[in-house]
């Protein structure tokens, strides 16, 4: 846990989250600010700053990030998402606690912008 954190204060219960998910390696909640109609985030309560902070320790938490949050939004109701990890603040990192967006229910471009 790092004090100044804000996901680790949504994890800590100091700050609300509308949550979808939590365990005791696990949270997922939805995003303040989404960018589609289905937009969540998934997190470790470990404190990792990022995808590149990611150690061999952390490889199979990394792995149920992904699976829960592909239970979540199946059972929200889409089928069809995008799964997002950015690192660092050129790639559109403004949160230094590892967290997975995914996001659906529209049409999603690529290349991302
Ligand atoms: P990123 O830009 O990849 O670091 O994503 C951080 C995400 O966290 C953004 O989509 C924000 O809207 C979201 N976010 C920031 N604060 C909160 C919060 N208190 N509750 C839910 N989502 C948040």
């Amino acid at each position: 846990m790092a004090d100044n954190c804000i996901f680790c204060k949504i994890i800590r219960g100091e700050i609300p989250a509308a949550k979808l998910f939590e365990d005791d390696e696990l949270l997922a909640f939805r995003d303040i600010n989404p960018a589609a109609p289905l937009h969540f985030l998934v997190i470790p309560k470990k404190h990792i700053s990022g995808p590149a902070a990611v150690t061999t320790e952390d490889e199979q938490l990394i792995g149920r990030m992904l699976r829960i949050g592909g239970e979540i939004a199946k059972k929200e109701g889409f089928d069809d998402f995008r799964v997002v990890f950015n690192n660092g603040a050129k790639a559109g990192q403004t949160v230094f606690h590892i967290h997975m967006h995914i996001l659906g229910g529209r049409d999603l471009n690529w290349p991302p912008g």
